[in-house]
């Protein structure tokens, strides 16, 4: 391999939240290296891990070429806790290297060519290197304006020559990737996402990932009553949503033939929210099973009839564990710009038989009373019947 000036490709973390934290704020950096670590599973190598003040460096092996670094960086872009990944250089700790990488590091640009504006943006986290962050800033900025003419634009520049000084190396990069902000997940507990097929449950498990909760996911299907197609759905989208943690599960209960007793209940305009708090239920006993300690749901203010304030209060009746609703106050478009956003969206729009649909009334109670709930689930004996559900469960491993 020729050494270039660039010195060796590497990446760059940005940690978010994470330096909010006090004395805590070691189990949550280590955290989040065991969750970079686990994304990184799918990389023939080892990578070494440097904490630093704010950020973590990842370093790859010797000789790794640089689209394998891009690869790395557009990896780890997925991990929560980091606000944002810079493909960087590291570069010897001497104000002549650091000129030439970034005079290198501009070489064979296009914008380059055109004649971009620019500015370099200097930090030092080690003040005992020779130059000033202001001095890195002219020294480095003065040469490159000399070799490519560039204008320089302190304000507003095109492009951002960023230099880092660190303990041991100093970084080099421009531009960088958008992590998910958030926290590293694990560090906020576990949960149980009711998952269905739909928009909405997978971008209430984003957001709860992305606050630190680690998740497993619960599915309902119609079986024996609908096909499996909701079944391969939910794999599906649990397969995209595993991108943010790693080591999911899902799991699956047979519901038909439950729904088919509320249904014999009579009790029309009650079924939709009847089904709901046995499904509630059944969670529960899933999420001890699991050690979970919170259900979540993809429940938002009044999008259809099962979701309004009464309605909602019936179902927070059913169970003791907290029902978490991160979508409770988002419109459905900005729900579905995530959904989008994290690869979700195309998934759930494919056709499939939802065991909702088992039981659609013509008029839905809007208001449901929990009297009259509990009336319904005393004649099924809903409470042995949610322990029998959970005792159905089925795991679906993600291969790979
Ligand atoms: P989604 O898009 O998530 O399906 P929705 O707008 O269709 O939501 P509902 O059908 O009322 O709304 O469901 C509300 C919530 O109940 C869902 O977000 C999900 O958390 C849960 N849920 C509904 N159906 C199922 C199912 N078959 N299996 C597991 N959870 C479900
Ligand atoms: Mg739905």
């Amino acid at each position: 391999m020729t050494m270039s000036a660039l010195g060796e490709p590497c990446v760059l973390l940005k940690l978010g939240e994470v330096v909010l934290k006090g004395n805590n704020r070691e189990v949550f950096e280590r955290r989040l290296q065991a969750n970079i670590r686990t994304a990184l599973k799918e990389f023939p190598f080892k990578v070494d891990l440097r904490q630093r003040h704010g950020v973590i460096a990842v370093f790859l092996p010797e000789g790794t070429d640089a689209e394998v670094a891009d690869a790395v960086a557009e990896r780890i872009t997925y991990v929560p806790g980091l606000v944002w990944v810079h493909r960087a250089w590291r570069v010897a700790k001497d104000p002549g290297a650091v000129t030439k990488a970034a005079i290198e590091l501009l070489a064979d640009r296009e914008d380059v060519r055109r004649g971009v504006s620019f500015a370099v943006r200097s930090r030092r986290r080690d003040k005992r290197f020779p130059l000033t962050s202001m001095q890195i800033d002219r020294t480095v900025g003065g040469e490159l304006n000399d070799i490519y003419g560039l204008p320089v634009d302190l304000k507003n520049p095109e492009l951002v020559v960023s230099i880092e000084v660190d303990r041991d190396e100093v970084f080099v990069y421009t531009g960088g990737l958008p992590g998910q902000g958030g926290l590293p997940v694990g560090t906020s507990g576990r949960g149980l996402v009711l998952m269905s097929g739909g928009i909405d449950s997978p971008v209430a498990a984003y957001r709860m990932m992305r606050r630190g909760l680690r998740v497993d996911f619960l599915h309902f299907s119609g079986i024996p009553f609908t096909t499996s197609e909701s079944i391969y759905k939910a794999y599906a989208l649990v397969r995209a949503l595993d991108r943010f943690q790693g080591g999911s599960r899902l799991w699956v209960v047979p519901f038909g033939k439950a729904q088919q007793s509320i249904k014999a209940s009579g009790q029309d305009r009650l079924a939709v929210i009847a089904q709901r708090r046995l499904m509630l239920k059944t969670a529960e006993e899933v999420a001890h099973r699991l050690k979970a300690g919170a259900l979540v749901t993809g429940d938002s203010l009044g999008q259809v009839s099962s979701q309004t304030l009464q309605n909602i209060t019936a179902q927070d009746d059913a169970v003791d564990l907290p029902i978490l609703r991160p979508l409770i106050g988002l419109d459905k478009t900005e729900i579905m710009a995530t959904a989008r956003r994290i690869g979700t969206l195309a998934i759930s729009e494919l056709p499939d038989e939802d065991c909702c649909t088992l039981l659609a009334p013509r008029r839905a109670e809007t208001a449901a009373k929990i009297a009259d709930l509990k009336q319904i689930e005393r004649r099924l004996d809903a409470e042995e019947l949610a322990v029998q559900l959970a005792g159905s469960l089925q795991e679906y491993k993600l291969e790979g």
